[in-house]
């Protein structure tokens, strides 16, 4: 309580230790304002305190650990290395690989696998001096909208404890809702870092294809997915994404593309320094299934944006990106997961006992299979296989790719005309928990219109504009490919307005 104090005369408000901003905690610990075993000593104290109620971890790591590495980081920024992370805690989603931590990806069937390598994000991240806290809880291996696929139990929504917090990425945004993490990756194969983001009050972004590495990331559909930022504030999700994009020789998809260093942040502080041309999709917004309150979202940040002398201009998707990308995209993803996850027969990575000498292998691996995944996972493993099985593969897969195109070549036309395309992220509220989860089809409706940027390749960020039903809610921009910059603008701006950053809930 002491350090809050404190802090709270330093930073000139009322903020506890927790719900600081990260670029503001690092000039504080770095400047000695705040002791780097204070910081830790807050976090850990919040996660004794809310975890339980909120489940948003799988691993947590030991305190001691975490405190020496940011104690460590934060001594050699003080010793003049560019640190723009310096100590600052992460929360990492469990599909990413953290050498010497597990990486369950929320599955029974990778319940007991231990890294033991490094992504490059984490890589990247500690060379940027931050510090992994722990893995997050998350659908069973990415599949889910809810957070309620994971065998580790669901996540609940820290805004409102019977909701849920929207998945996959459920944990990551949970942790930063709730004040147990400072910073968060998640990924994104049609809407998990958005979603939850939209549904917590974080902001999240779904990086350009290619932009930030998937190597150690494991893969669900690898033709749609990106590894991203979660944030409390849009200046921590610049500077995370700065430290975790470029090149990377060990990702075959990697672009050859890096920011400039600090490009992004400068972006965000010059933000009155940009006239903007916004395209309000709007028959996505006025989409059968998108709550009202949902849609006056939306009309509350294209309004912000004409006050702030910016032009919106309504335009249409038109039917196909409107209606069809959501078939088309679960076909895309439920293909490529049955091929990526025949790989799972607990001989490599092992839950249980390896066979034994009497069985017959189609009857192991029917048993440790049916085992080892949860029922989401075992019915797109079904589909997918169905789906590319001769006979059914043109029906099917090879006409999600052709929607897939024309999706893709009319966002493309839309992103070239405007620098930012406005759109809601949930369509709805979050639903409580138990609600949607025995219905697949209501599940996946809730990625309605985000897998449209997944499809495409493009970049989307969510934002929180609003508060419906005491839950603080998210609306989605868009951009041109590699148009990150334009969305970080886009962002501050309703940042600026609506002020709801830096939020953390009382659980
Ligand atoms: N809800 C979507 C799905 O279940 C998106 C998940 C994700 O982006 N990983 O496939």
């Amino acid at each position: 309580m002491e350090t809050n104090t404190v802090l709270a005369e330093l930073t000139g408000d009322l903020m506890r230790v927790f719900e600081v901003p990260g670029w503001r905690l690092v000039e504080m610990l770095v400047g000695g304002d705040i002791d780097a075993s204070d910081y830790v000593a807050t976090v850990f104290e919040r996660i004794e305190k809310v975890e339980e109620k909120i489940n948003a971890y799988i691993t947590v790591r030991e305190r001691e650990a975490v405190e020496r590495e940011v104690k460590e980081r934060v001594e050699l920024a003080r010793k003049g290395r560019r640190l723009p992370l310096a100590g600052l805690l992460v929360a990492v989603k469990d599909n990413i690989n953290v050498k010497g931590l597990k990486t369950t990806c929320a599955s029974r069937m990778l319940s007991e696998y231990v890294s033991p390598y490094n992504a490059t994000v984490i890589e990247r991240l500690v060379d940027a001096g931050a510090v992994v806290i722990g893995k997050t809880n998350m659908d069973e291996f990415a599949m889910g909208s809810t957070g309620e696929t994971s065998a580790f139990g669901p996540t609940r929504n820290p805004w409102s404890l019977d909701r849920v917090p929207g998945g996959s990425s459920s944990g990551s945004a949970a942790a930063l809702a709730a004040g147990m993490a400072t910073l968060a990756l998640g990924s994104d194969t049609g809407g998990s870092i958005r979603l939850p983001s939209a549904w917590t009050g974080v902001y999240g972004l779904k990086p350009t294809y290619g932009l930030v590495s998937r190597y150690g990331l494991v893969s669900y559909a690898e033709s749609l997915e990106q590894i991203g930022p979660m944030a409390r504030n849009v200046h921590d999700l610049a500077l995370l994404l700065e430290a975790i994009a470029g090149f990377d020789p060990r990702d075959s998809t990697s672009l050859n593309y890096r920011f400039e260093s600090g490009e992004l942040v400068t972006a965000v502080e010059r933000f009155e320094e940009y006239r903007f041309k916004i395209a309000l999709l709007e028959d996505l917004v006025e989409h059968e299934g998108v709550d009202k309150r949902v849609r006056r979202l939306v009309y509350a940040a294209a309004s912000c944006f004409e006050e702030f002398g910016w032009v919106v201009e309504r335009v249409k998707v038109g039917e196909i990106v409107a209606k069809y990308a959501l078939p088309a995209y679960y076909v895309i993803a439920m293909s490529e997961a049955s091929s990526n996850l025949a790989r799972y027969d607990n001989l490599l990575y092992g839950f249980k006992e390896p066979p034994k000498p009497w069985e017959s292998w189609n009857k192991y691996y029917a048993r440790v299979r049916g085992e080892g995944f949860g029922l989401e996972v075992k019915r797109r493993i079904m589909l997918g296989s169905w789906m590319l099985s001769a006979g059914y593969r043109d029906q099917y897969y090879v006409r999600a790719l052709k929607v897939r195109r024309i999706v893709r070549d009319r966002l493309n036309s839309i992103a070239e005309k405007y620098d930012v395309l406005l759109l809601p992220s949930a369509v709805v509220p979050p639903p409580r928990l138990g609600e949607v989860i025995e219905d697949p089809v209501k599940m996946y409706m809730l990625d309605l219109v985000n897998v449209q940027a997944n499809l495409a390749g493009l970049p989307a960020l969510t934002a929180p504009v609003g508060i419906v039903d005491g839950v603080p809610m998210g609306v989605q921009l868009m951009a041109r490919y590699l148009g990150e910059q334009r969305l970080f603008v886009a962002a501050r701006v309703l940042e600026v307005k609506f002020k709801l950053n830096d939020r953390v809930a009382q659980v």
